[in-house]
């Protein structure tokens, strides 16, 4: 692997301007791709902070002889965006929607509702959903609530799918294409995406058990925000010349289409910072509670008459044996071998999970690793574990979990939490 040999950026962190530079390369800088951490599309500067506006925290007790769990996930990454075509398999209409990155769980209402509109155009009375992530299940409730009487077929059900071995924050852009084989026309599918779902997603807020919630994100560095970063590629040449991309330079964002409806990072002023650090960023970001928002789907689906088979397909002509003429096809990865499409890469993501920590209310970002206190838990991601940025784990289908790279994020955050004096927080 050669390092140091594609493009130094500077990662303005500070100001307008540098709200562009993150947008484009937002993992490597340690934010959601979702952030820009600055100004908003109406062309306001960033701001600092309210001062008195960031409440006692309650530190994280990260240690590594707390870990309850290390989940594993392998996003389905396609360098051209999800499949969304159609395609005729016997007497079967088949509309794809599988694909998306590390957004699936962002996207997923957006993309059901452009996969349903597809296969409403056969307009049929049933359909049938292949997959129970949260792509199939969303799709299910969306061809629902479009009157179509609904059987999903999977090989497992949501509890037992990659879905909820992700992070599950509002990532819309994350590994979800690369620049080129996307084109220039897939930004405003992306956005039609979006929009939906983040609409979507506001209907579950403030609902008993908080499926959907919004959690403050600090932003962490001891170093100036913006200070120059190296980037590295892992060979020589593109995907074009290699069938696999080789820098981060070449994964497409397009979060700044959306600015207009995403909360802005702000500025924390040093006498308001009550981390260990010299440099602190504040954002509101979305979350999703897999356990009680997949629960309320599922309960969702049943109630309006929604039926389930378990079962699993091996190649296209075995939907010769479904009653249903129209499929909308979910499974994922699993496409890569059900569907034989070799456009999916792997791309490899790991959580350590510790027990719940209900006193603490935040997440935090710091040295290439994401702590983020949900209702089943404090999730813990390196997730940029080989410096690579968007490139880490791109290719990599080891699906078994790393213990050593659990330890290590859990002794980052651990490290950060041992030098915050309550007294600040
Ligand atoms: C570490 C990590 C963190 C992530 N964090 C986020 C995040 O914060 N936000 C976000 O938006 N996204 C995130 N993602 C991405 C997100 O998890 C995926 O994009 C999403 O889960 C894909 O969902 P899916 O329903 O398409 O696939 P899956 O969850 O894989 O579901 C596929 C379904 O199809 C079924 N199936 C598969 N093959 C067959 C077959 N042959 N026959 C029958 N059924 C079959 C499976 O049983 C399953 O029910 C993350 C991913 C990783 C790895």
């Amino acid at each position: 692997m050669r390092r140091r040999d594609v493009f130094a950026g500077s990662l303005a962190l500070g100001g307008l301007a540098a709200g562009r530079a993150l947008a484009s390369d937002p993992i490597a800088a340690g934010l959601p791709a979702s952030s820009a951490g600055g100004a908003k599309a109406t062309g306001e500067s960033e701001r600092t902070a309210l001062p008195g506006t960031i409440p006692p925290l309650v530190p994280i007790r990260a240690h590594v002889d707390q870990i309850v769990d290390i989940k594993v996930c392998l996003r389905p990454f396609r360098p051209m965006g999800p499949r969304l075509d159609v395609e005729r398999i016997g007497d079967k209409l088949v509309v794809h929607n599988y694909g998306h990155g590390g957004s699936g769980w962002s996207l997923s209402w957006g993309s059901a509702e452009i996969a349903v509109g597809k296969a409403l155009t056969a307009l049929p009375r049933q359909v049938a959903v292949i997959g129970c992530g949260i792509v199939g299940l969303t799709s299910a409730l969306v061809a629902q609530r479009a009157g179509l009487d609904v059987t999903i077929y999977t090989k497992d059900m949501l509890p037992h799918t990659r879905s909820v071995r992700a992070n599950g924050s509002w990532t819309p852009d994350s590994r979800i294409a690369l620049t080129t084989p996307a084109g220039p026309e897939f930004g405003d599918l992306w956005e039609r995406m979006a929009r939906y779902s983040w609409k979507s997603y506001r209907d579950y807020l403030g609902l008993p058990g908080n499926p959907i919630e919004f959690r403050d994100s600090y932003i962490l560095s001891d170093k100036p925000f913006g200070s120059t970063q190296e980037f590295a590629s892992t060979g020589p040449g593109d995907y074009a010349s290699n069938g696999m991309p080789r820098s981060a330079s070449e994964f497409a964002h397009y979060s700044d289409r959306i600015r207009d409806v995403i909360p802005a990072a702000e500025v924390i002023a040093a006498h308001d910072n009550p981390f260990p650090v010299a440099y602190a960023k504040r954002e509101a970001v979305m979350i999703f509670n897999f356990g009680g928002y997949g629960h309320l789907l599922l309960s969702e689906f049943y109630q309006a008459g929604g039926k389930v088979v378990i079962r699993e397909f091996h190649a296209p002509s075995d939907l010769k044996g479904l009653k249903e003429k129209v499929i909308i096809n979910c499974p994922g990865l699993a496409a890569r071998d059900w569907w034989s499409d070799k456009t999916l890469i792997p791309v490899r993501g790991q959580t350590a999970w510790l027990p719940p920590q209900p006193d603490v209310k935040y997440g935090v970002r710091y040295n290439g690793v994401s702590a983020l206190s949900k209702s089943d838990g404090i999730l813990i991601q390196g997730f940029n574990a080989s410096g690579l940025g968007e490139m880490d784990g791109v290719g990599n289908s080891f699906e078994h979990a790393d213990r050593m790279e659990a330890e290590n994020a859990v002794t980052t955050i651990g490290g950060l939490f041992s030098r915050f004096s309550p007294r600040r927080g």
